[in-house]
């Protein structure tokens, strides 16, 4: 893991490669590289011992090309203003590689939440969304969850919009806890979708993910849905790993039940079902069928990429490979399925969410799902044919070309007011 490189950086560089590819203006091409605009804002919080804690915030809006700005918002000590400027920017083109009529953003607050209790947690949420209420709607800034933050923290922020502006507005937030307004299937969309991305992915590699040896690198949300449901394609889950290290069988583990030993003890740490204790590291370099990191940016960097063990990484995590491990990779002739496709199926059950809000009409399971695969699909066969009509060098190129194209058309179709 690499703390020295900066994720907008690394995004400015992937705009920039893939333009090489592209009849795009250099001009539209630089505009492409930053957000509209980010707000900064220091939230003072009272605490349960009646003290006033600051806490420093961020929401970026990247682009709104393609429709109201939608990401979402990260509780983490490492927040920065830079990382909350990648994100929103990746968050652009993954709505674009999808074909989701949004733009993209993406907030933040620095904080470990495992230091607050619940009324602070909920005094800082309302915090933030008062100070988002004038730039959020919900045909403006759809905030959503990302790492530790989930149905709670949205159902809070829906309820002090509309407290605020006197209304009712579920579709301001998705997310959301089914009574709240939030759509069946969310809460697993981002881990089936690299789930679904796994399985084509195999699929056109003609190699069988029912024999697949798979290491998971994270277990939130994202990672231990993504291991239960690849697990459920018969592929053997043999190591997955949270800050606290990994646990390692090559015989295979037990997915749910590493997840319920987690949600028991806090940690995937003692897990009796395994056979090992790993760290990270080893975990990232196994000699593995399938890789899915589903932690934070850089868990790949160029020094590690050497070793890395895998034939097939699925990103579930945003950015988790820099540009130079992105290199070495491709010169290694690893097949790497990048994030913007693999983990957007969170954002695109969001969007079902917030069409359902709006026709206050809900969908069921069975559809959300079925909707959700048909996208993946498509955007999965729209990239292999990019990939391969235009001879680019490695799939996170073809999402990128498909992207900026998307976003460039509609920039170039609304044109510069004034
Ligand atoms: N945080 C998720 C992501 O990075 C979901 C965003 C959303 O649903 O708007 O894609």
């Amino acid at each position: 893991m690499s703390d020295d490189v900066n994720p907008f950086e690394s995004l400015q560089e992937q705009v920039d490669d893939a333009a090489a590819y592209l009849d795009v203006p250099a001009d539209v091409i630089e505009r492409l590289k930053h957000p509209e605009r980010v707000l900064e804002t220091t939230l003072s919080v009272e605490m349960d011992d009646g003290s006033i804690e600051l806490f420093e915030a961020f929401r970026s809006q990247f682009n709104g090309d393609r429709g109201p700005y939608k990401g979402g918002i990260r509780y983490h000590p490492g927040v920065t203003r830079d990382e909350v400027k990648a994100l929103s920017g990746w968050m652009v083109y993954k709505c674009a590689v999808v074909d989701i009529p949004y733009g993209g953003g993406k907030g933040g607050i620095v904080l470990d939440p495992r230091e607050y209790s619940t009324a602070e947690l909920e005094r800082i949420t309302r915090s933030y969304a008062a100070e988002l209420r004038p730039v959020i709607g919900p045909d403006t800034d759809i905030p959503a969850p990302d790492v530790n933050t989930g149905q709670r923290e949205m159902n809070w922020i829906k309820d002090t919009y509309e407290t605020l502006e006197n209304t009712t507005a579920p579709g301001v937030v998705t997310g959301k806890a089914p009574d709240s307004g939030g759509s069946a299937g969310r809460v697993e969309a981002t881990g089936r979708s690299v789930m679904l991305t796994a399985r084509e992915a195999f699929d056109y590699l003609g190699k069988e993910i029912e024999s697949a040896t798979v290491a998971v690198q994270g277990y939130g949300n994202a990672g231990s849905v993504a291991a239960k449901l690849i697990d459920d394609l018969g592929a053997n889950v043999v190591a997955v790993s949270d800050s606290s290290g990994a646990v390692y069988d090559p015989d295979g583990l037990d997915a749910r039940a590493a997840k319920a030993h987690k949600n028991e003890t806090g940690s995937l740490a003692g897990f009796a079902g395994a056979r090992e204790e790993l760290t990270n590291e080893e975990l990232l370099t196994l000699d593995v069928d399938l890789l899915v990191p589903a932690a934070l940016e850089n868990a790949i960097d160029g020094d590690l990429a050497p070793d890395v063990g895998a034939d097939i990484i699925v990103e579930a995590a945003n950015g988790p490979l820099t540009p130079d491990a992105d290199d070495v990779l491709t010169d290694r002739d690893v097949a790497v399925f990048p994030d913007v496709l693999a983990n957007a199926g969170g954002v695109t059950v969001s969007y079902f969410e917030w069409v359902q809000n709006r026709q206050r009409f809900a969908w069921t399971e069975e559809r959300v799902n079925d909707e959700l695969e048909r996208v993946i699909t498509t955007a999965f066969d729209n990239l292999l044919a990019a990939h391969e009509n235009r001879d680019l060098p490695n799939f996170r190129m073809a999402a990128y070309v498909v992207a900026i194209q998307r976003v460039a058309e509609a920039a170039e179709q609304g044109g510069i007011w004034p």
